[in-house]
């Protein structure tokens, strides 16, 4: 059977913070604000794998309150998301993720980020969409206040 998950995340960006997006530091005066490393995209494409096969969300097993997720790296998060989907009985067919943010302009880290979210659900390069969006200077994506992610997945049982 194929299956199919939707994830989304949003993450305040702030002074002081690492600009982390896919496992990929960027380089930027801002960061996203959050318990784990602020990571948006492997926030919602993990969402959007546990989404796919029932499984929950991100956030009931990684809690923003629990101090052993303090700064995580959020890759492995998302790792441990995938494995559990697999584990279940299914296997990654591909996934799609648009980041919404205005600035920095991620064109240049898109090819690295790829390879980056490939690694980490262990499956090839071209099962992997990732597109940057702006979001044309509106809303908090688009006044720089904050960073966001859609993403969805297709599972299929095997
Ligand atoms: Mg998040």
């Amino acid at each position: 059977m194929t299956r199919i998950g939707h994830g989304f995340d949003a993450h305040r960006l702030v002074e002081g913070r690492r600009f982390i997006l896919a496992g990929s530091v960027i380089p930027y005066e801002r960061g996203p604000l959050g318990h784990s490393d602020g990571d948006v995209l492997a926030h919602a494409l993990a969402d959007a794998l546990l989404g796919a096969a029932a499984l929950g969300d991100l956030g009931s097993r990684f809690p923003d309150g629990d101090p052993r997720w303090k700064g995580a790296d959020s890759m492995r998060l998302l790792e441990a998301c995938a494995r559990e989907v697999r584990e279940n009985g299914y296997a990654i067919s591909n996934v799609d993720v648009t980041v919404v943010v205005q600035e920095p302009r991620l064109a240049a880290h898109i090819d690295t980020m790829r390879r980056n979210v490939a690694n980490v659900l262990g499956i090839a390069l071209e099962r992997v969409g990732l597109k940057a969006k702006t979001s044309d200077r509106m809303g908090y994506t688009g006044d720089g206040s904050g960073i966001a992610a859609y993403a969805v997945a297709l599972i299929e049982s095997v």
